[in-house]
């Protein structure tokens, strides 16, 4: 495909440059979890203003129909200012995608909107202690209760819950059916007695994701999306989303900390080591490949609509680049890169869970395999 931006595209990527510039987010909080939310909520609410929360959405919802073009420039441009993710990224990227594929008017018009705004923050109820990556067999059970659905189970690894007034919960409603196709999906008010939200501290220390109790919360039948017992065809709509959306920041942020490091071996001499700046080659190599492929995808979307399994690949090449990056980064940094505090230390340790969250690493190359590659099905059930 040509990569070379049109009129239209080149006059959409000044403006968005011009915005962030004039925006700045002001100084990122640091080592206090709630205040560094609270900044990022504070600018999400500044980009919904500015008319950019999520310009990949219909104009009719809040967003600029932009094309999936104008929408990788937009996160590359975001990666380039140094502005923080929007706090309620997965109810841009994720439910604002799904209720308007699967959701009806009403519930169209009730969440829509504070979903651009950040007013109602979302998160996702997907995994539980026995169903990660294969999530078809999960526990949660939902009963209906006259118009209410009363729910019960565990969820884990929800990351977001303590800001979260609603959640995109999968839920078994039929114990009988074959495991896929006795889910579905409902939107699941937070605020309510029977939703406890314990934290987990993660190895960098951050609280950033939680377990999920759930004892007979009440979902009224107005919030299941898609229809009782579709909620699989519901929740891969979800995960598509999921793999595709980020893939443009993230290979922007992966390229600032490959830049970074290379600063600092050309300013500390270390770029006349061969094994340095080999290691730096490969990674630069890396990365170009990866910002190819993420545009490759598009083309993939153009074509049939909806993100294809290529996003799986763009996932697996930034996890492990990122943390081949992470790894090195000590040994040129030095070791300050390994205390506490240090910048370098907290992405060494936040990328070992690049390499599952979203998917883990094992499950995105079967997908590659058999979906991109067309080889044949791995043996499983
Ligand atoms: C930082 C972070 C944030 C997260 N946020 C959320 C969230 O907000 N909401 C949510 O619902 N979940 C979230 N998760 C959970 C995440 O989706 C799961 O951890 C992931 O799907 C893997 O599931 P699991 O942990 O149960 O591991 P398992 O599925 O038990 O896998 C264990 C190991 O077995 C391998 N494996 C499993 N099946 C296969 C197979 N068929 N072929 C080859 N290898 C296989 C896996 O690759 C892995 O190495 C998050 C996870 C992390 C790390």
């Amino acid at each position: 495909m040509d990569l070379t931006f049109n009129a239209q595209e080149t006059a959409f990527r000044d403006e968005v440059r011009a915005w962030f510039a004039a925006n700045d987010p002001g100084p990122e909080p640091q080592h206090d979890e709630d205040a560094h939310y609270a900044w990022r909520r504070e600018f999400q609410r500044r980009l919904a203003e500015g008319g950019l929360a999520a310009v990949h959405w219909p104009k009719a919802y809040g967003g600029r129909d932009a094309t999936l073009t104008e929408s990788a420039i937009f996160f590359e441009e975001l990666g380039r200012s140094g502005a923080p993710l929007p706090a309620n990224v997965l109810g841009l990227l994720l439910a604002g995608p799904t209720i308007m594929t699967w959701g009806t008017d009403e519930q169209k018009d009730r969440h829509l909107a504070p979903i651009l705004t950040g007013d109602e923050i979302w998160c996702q109820g997907f995994s539980e202690p026995d169903a990660g990556s294969d999530l078809a067999s999960l526990k949660t059970k939902a009963v209906r209760d006259g118009d209410d659905w009363v729910i019960t189970g565990q969820k884990v690894w929800t990351s977001g819950a303590q800001y979260s007034k609603w959640c995109m919960l999968v839920a078994r409603t039929d114990q009988d059916a074959p495991k896929h196709k006795g889910l579905s999906y409902f939107l699941m008010d937070m605020e309510q007695d029977g939703v406890q939200v314990v934290p987990l501290r993660q190895i960098t220390g951050d609280p950033e994701f939680n377990e999920l109790f759930i004892e007979e919360a009440r979902i009224p039948g107005e919030n299941l999306l898609g229809g009782e017992g579709n909620g699989w065809k519901v929740a891969l709509t979800t995960l598509m989303n999921e793999r595709a959306g980020l893939g443009f920041f993230l290979q922007v942020r992966l390229r600032q900390l490959v830049d970074a490091l290379y600063e600092e071996a050309a300013s500390s001499g270390q770029l006349d080591d061969p094994r340095v700046a080999d290691a730096l080659a490969d990674l630069h190599i890396r990365t170009e490949i990866l910002r190819l492929t993420a545009y490759r995808g598009l083309s993939v979307i153009e074509q049939y609509g909806q993100p294809g399994p290529e996003g799986s690949l763009v996932k697996w090449l930034w996890s492990e680049t990122n943390q081949i990056l992470t790894q090195l980064a000590p040994s040129i940094v030095g070791p300050d890169a390994l205390t506490a505090g240090n910048p370098w230390s907290f992405e060494l340790l936040r990328a070992r869970g690049n390499t599952i969250e979203g998917g883990t690493t094992e499950i995105l190359k079967n997908i590659v395999a058999e979906r991109v590659l067309g080889l044949p099905r791995a043996g499983r059930s």
